[in-house]
């Protein structure tokens, strides 16, 4: 479980967010939503120890990561995290398999993940001649192999098809099902549905979705 305690980032004069109280369980998707520029991303990359807030404290499972020196950071998020951005963060002349490796050596989760995002047989393809959908999947593979106890995710349906989006979506939300928290900043009404609780980073508001 992921709990901010009164978060609160500043750039200079201009504060983004003050005092955020925010909690996901395991099992629970949360969404970040608000306009363009409110600080949906400054919030993941704060939960995901790559930005430090101005104020308040990040705690996991009771622990202050908060707290954490570069090298603990380090740890926790190799051991914990998972991320989901748009830039897909992938080893671009790797092949499938070893972006895979990576995450972890699992030879049948690896291809229940393939399977699951429609590149099964595909392992010895080099990322960098796939197409962005093709590569945006094979992130979340590799998210599927990890499975991570914390996963992120900065509009992760953006430039998708709707039906690559779907895949999305429902991957998603079923690592939240088999016990991860997502915390996921979106735009995108479909993902927002999905979720457990919807935080709207602008007017700070929390609602619950259904
Ligand atoms: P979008 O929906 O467009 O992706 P967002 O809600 O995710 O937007 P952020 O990317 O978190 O918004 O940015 C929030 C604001 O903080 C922006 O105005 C951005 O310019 C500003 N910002 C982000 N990083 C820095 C920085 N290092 N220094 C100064 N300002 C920054």
């Amino acid at each position: 479980m992921i709990r901010t305690v009164q978060l609160t980032k500043s750039f200079g004069e201009r504060t983004l967010w003050r005092d955020v109280d925010l909690e996901v369980s395991t099992g629970k998707m949360l969404a970040l939503v608000g306009p363009s520029g409110s600080g949906k991303t400054t919030l993941l990359n704060c939960l995901g120890l790559l930005e430090q807030p101005s104020g308040g404290d990040i705690l996991h499972d009771g622990k202050r990561l908060t707290r954490l020196g570069a090298g603990g950071r380090r740890r926790f998020r190799r051991a914990h995290l998972g991320y989901l951005f748009q830039n897909y963060a992938l080893m671009e002349n790797a092949t499938i398999k070893q972006n895979l490796d990576v995450a972890g050596r699992d030879q049948q989760l690896q291809s229940r993940a393939l399977e699951r995002v429609g590149l099964a047989g595909r392992e010895r393809e080099k990322v960098h001649r796939m197409s962005g959908g093709e590569q945006q999947r094979i992130a979340l593979a590799r998210l599927m192999v990890k499975k991570p106890s914390l996963v992120l995710a900065d509009e992760p349906t953006g430039a998708l098809d709707e039906d690559n989006g779907r895949m999305v979506i429902d991957t998603l939300r079923q690592m939240a099902d088999e016990g991860c928290a997502v915390v996921v900043a979106t735009h995108n009404d479909d993902v927002r549905d999905a979720c457990d609780e919807v935080f709207d980073v602008h007017t700070q508001r929390l609602a619950v979705v259904g």
